[in-house]
């Protein structure tokens, strides 16, 4: 047996096995099968060792937060997730490694009932490549945004940058933020509860306030953001000492929680979806007809957060 045979071994061991895979991994190709009046929707992710998660974390969380990244982009389409491909470099075939990557990946897989049907496995610096597939009927797109819309962002942000800071030496970060950030849970079941309401959807990985901009981008709007209104988690404030940092909630990313935006004539529903999923949703802006994304503070002040220097700010 060689290194590799043991992972492709591995590789194979998921209990979750869907009818629509007519063949799976083991082939040249995966032959799938489609069902009917829907659309396929793809999407891919590259998280690479030491850029896009530490070297030291485990292999279970760099498993599981592979897939969930992914499973995240179809959750903003409103998409039902089914299968994935995986590529995989490795500096070197360690058995122990795959294991609980496999483990952190399959965990998160039949969760949503998701397959692995294919990849490629390589040798090299740690990389992990997954595209993960889902089906969709209407999806929801970036572009559907109209002035006038509200804007709402699930659950609370800024939690996964803490987690980050545990990596770099903060030794009293809350357990919960490093599972957001090491575990973060795709929203799915929210994705396909919102699907017939929102005029537009994303997924936060790049940041709040970027991801917004990109909303405003393709639907080719503005958006004014009230900073009170930002959802915090409690472990967050509590870090903070009630002073959280805000900017850094706004600007880090890595949150996959869904930034949407919705007619107004819709917000009654838009409760009562909150209320069905258990996911808090909060309303934190509107859309504009400027050309650039506008953050106030409870003054109703504008304030220039772009002192981080935001990549796509106003750009
Ligand atoms: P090929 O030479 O045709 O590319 P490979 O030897 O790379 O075949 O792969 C053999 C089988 O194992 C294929 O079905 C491929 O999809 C699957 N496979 C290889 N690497 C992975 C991986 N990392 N995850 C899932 N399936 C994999
Ligand atoms: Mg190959």
């Amino acid at each position: 047996m060689t290194e590799f045979d043991l992972i492709y071994k591995l590789l194979n061991t998921q209990s979750q096995q869907r009818a629509d895979v007519l063949t799976g991994i083991g082939d040249d190709c995966a032959i799938l099968s489609v069902p009917e009046n829907h659309s396929l929707a793809v999407s891919m992710d590259t998280l690479v060792a030491g850029v896009h998660f530490p070297e030291s974390a485990s292999a279970f969380s760099i498993g599981y937060k592979s897939l969930a990244v992914n499973l995240s982009d179809l959750a903003a389409a409103g998409a039902i997730p089914a299968w994935f491909t995986l590529s995989l470099t490795m500096p070197a075939a360690d058995e122990n490694w795959v294991k609980e990557f496999v483990r952190g990946l399959f965990t998160l897989a039949d969760k949503h009932n998701v397959q692995l049907i294919g990849g490629d496995t390589c040798k090299g610096p740690l990389s992990i490549s997954i595209q993960a597939h889902g089906f969709v009927k209407n999806a929801m797109l970036r572009s559907g945004a109209k002035a006038g819309d509200l804007i709402y962002v699930s659950e609370s942000i800024g939690d996964a940058a803490l987690g980050l800071k545990s990596y770099q030496g903060d030794t009293v970060v809350d357990e919960s933020c490093i599972k957001q950030f090491n575990q973060p849970e795709p929203r799915i079941r929210l994705g396909l509860a919102i699907n017939d309401y929102a005029t537009a959807c994303i997924d936060i990985s790049d940041g709040l306030i970027s991801d917004i901009t990109h909303i405003c981008k393709q639907s080719q709007c503005g958006a004014d953001i009230y900073l009170n209104k930002i959802p915090l988690s409690d472990a967050y404030q509590r870090h903070y000492n009630s002073k959280p940092d805000i900017i850094q909630a706004l600007s880090f990313g890595d949150d996959y929680e869904l930034c949407f935006t919705i007619d107004k004539s819709n917000e009654k529903t838009i409760n009562k979806i909150s209320r069905e999923t258990g996911h808090n949703l909060t309303c934190i802006g509107t859309i504009s007809t400027e050309s650039k994304v506008r953050c106030f503070n409870q003054n109703n002040e504008i304030v220039d957060i772009s002192r981080r220097g935001f990549e796509h700010f106003n750009g």
